[in-house]
């Protein structure tokens, strides 16, 4: 529609009704009755628009169980155990600010500021803490003792576990959503003897609200809360430098639908999605990280990224990260329906 400096009366409320008939329509269709043809549209939709490059993210379009899974060990055999198992890639920097010092499961970011570091999720527990990011970081020549600040993503062993070791080593501390923090302190989701309690909230621990910011040195991280994974999940905004170019990178905080079947939680993590393309678009944001590397092809890109001489892997422009975020609201819409259809 051609921009008019003065519309008439009638022409606004033409307009008016028209953007109420759009969105009418779009709520009409988001709100279709839930069917197995809207599982199987759902569906669809994420595999055309997922293609080849974010396949990784399909495994979300995969039926996920109506009931939380105990996480546990079940018959004397612990699955965490096998995915902590799995062995690590070696530590490497993907930007120059940022460091990967996480496992094969599990992921860690370090981010290097003009005052320190900032942590990116904490790992499993003390032993891969202190080999994979205290002894990562050394390896890159970046001083562990430097790390201020530690952001949980969400509070699951996996991704806290790791942050006592440090605290109590280098006096870091935590950046956690409120909801999560509470979560952590009354009732634990998932608990495994391999995961050590959750790090206690002291004096100069942060909880935060959407729309916080963290500044330290030369980095600011903004955080907005993508509700779904846990009620808290944090998904972090901050910039990335390789060389003399600026790139805005998002780490989603809580990929998987884990939580049994609970409509409400799916209607949130359909929302983040929704949300944070918008912000993706509105921020420039060229590069989706995960917190558990099978979702972003970390263990793939790193060694590219290392090496140079190339286009950073990593770096996958905005539209690819829309395009990321829209697959992972298809597929919480599929499984959404899917809920919905139970008994
Ligand atoms: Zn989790």
């Amino acid at each position: 529609m051609p921009d008019r400096p003065e519309p008439k009366p009638g022409r606004i409320l033409a307009a008016a009704l028209c953007g109420l008939a759009m969105s009418l329509a779009a709520f009409a269709q988001s709100a279709a009755p839930p069917s197995a043809d809207s599982v199987t549209a759902h569906v669809a939709a994420a595999t055309a628009l997922a293609g080849d490059d974010l396949k990784a993210l399909m495994g979300l379009c995969t039926p996920a169980p109506a009931t939380r899974p105990s996480g546990s060990a079940s018959g004397g055999v612990n699955p965490v155990a096998a995915l902590i198992a799995r062995p690590a890639p070696p530590p490497g920097l993907a930007f120059d600010n940022l460091a990967y010092v996480g496992g094969r499961w599990s992921g860690a970011w370090a981010l290097q500021t003009s005052q320190g570091a900032i942590l990116l999720d904490a790992l499993n527990n003390a032993a891969e803490a202190q080999a994979l990011v205290e002894g990562g970081m050394a390896k890159l020549g970046l001083d562990p003792a430097k790390l201020r600040w530690i952001v949980v993503s969400h509070a699951h062993g996996d991704h806290y576990g790791g942050a006592p070791y440090l605290i109590e080593r280098f006096g870091s501390k935590v950046v956690m959503s409120q909801a999560d923090w509470q979560m952590s302190e009354t009732a634990l989701e998932f608990t495994n003897p391999l995961w050590p309690g959750p790090p206690k909230r002291g004096p100069g621990d942060l909880a935060v609200s959407d729309g916080d910011s963290l500044t330290l040195g030369d980095a600011t991280l903004r955080f907005y809360i993508t509700g779904g994974h846990t009620l808290g999940t944090l998904s972090t905004v901050f910039d990335l430098k390789s060389g003399a170019s600026r790139h805005r990178a998002m780490l989603w905080g809580g990929t998987a639908f884990n939580f049994g079947r609970d409509i409400p939680r799916m209607d949130l993590y359909i929302a983040a999605t929704a949300r944070m393309a918008q912000i993706a678009k509105e921020q420039g944001i060229s590069v989706m990280l995960s917190n558990h590397p099978d979702y972003d092809g970390t263990v793939a890109k790193l060694p590219l990224a290392v090496a140079g001489g190339g286009a950073n892997p990593f770096v996958i422009g905005t539209p690819n990260v829309v395009r990321a975020l829209t697959v992972m609201g298809e597929c919480a819409q599929a499984q959404r329906d899917r809920y919905l259809l139970m008994p």
